[in-house]
């Protein structure tokens, strides 16, 4: 990110105790659709970690493996650019398995775009994305959650995994910065 953004003030968008109840709900419905079968929830790190390890906690499936992947991508940090890549891949092999991505939030939707491609090709037995906030106004492809948390049309947001230059992450709900 480049010039240094002052701040104000910080204002709530969703508190920790709406996200809980949230995460809950989110939840209850990831076990109705693979009840006991076996799945592998991919964390997309950093900002999914706070989501991810509240979603699979909630979670009844026994049978619940976990993995983690970071992306990189080039430009600004809060405008992803065309370019992404894997700074970190999963360790498990996916191929024939129920693969469910945690993920903190779908702005232009390439980030998830060039994961789902990448999944895909190594054949899962099925491909689902959760994102705590599917944010729609600067969408630029088909990219569509399965599960969502909430819906946000614009706004840059912290908080709960999310950060503003590394910032912010650990806040434990979602906050919108009020510049100065
Ligand atoms: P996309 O590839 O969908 O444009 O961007 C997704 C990534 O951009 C997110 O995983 C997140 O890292 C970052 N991002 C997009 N919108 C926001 C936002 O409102 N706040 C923060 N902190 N990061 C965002
Ligand atoms: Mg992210």
């Amino acid at each position: 990110m480049g010039e240094e953004l002052r701040i104000k003030d910080l204002r709530v968008v969703f508190s920790a105790e709406q996200i809980a109840a949230r995460v809950r709900e989110v939840a209850a419905q990831v076990d109705a659709c693979y009840g006991e079968e076996t799945l592998v929830v991919v964390c997309v790190l950093k900002g999914g970690f706070v989501f991810f390890s509240d979603l699979v906690r909630c979670l009844q499936n026994r049978n619940v493996e976990l993995d983690f992947v970071r992306l990189a991508s080039y430009g600004k940090s809060d405008v992803s650019s065309g370019h992404v890549i894997f700074s970190k891949d999963v360790e498990s092999d996916i191929s024939g398995k129920h693969v469910l991505i945690v993920e903190d939030i779908v702005d232009s939707g390439r980030s998830m775009r060039f994961l789902l491609d990448q999944f895909a090709a190594r054949r899962p037995r099925s491909l689902r994305l959760a994102t705590l906030v599917d944010k729609h106004e600067r969408r630029q492809n088909t990219v569509k959650a399965d599960f969502i948390g909430f819906s946000l049309e614009r706004g840059f947001i912290v908080g709960y995994g999310l950060d503003y230059a590394e910032r912010f992450r650990a806040l434990p709900g979602v906050y919108e910065i009020i510049p100065e």
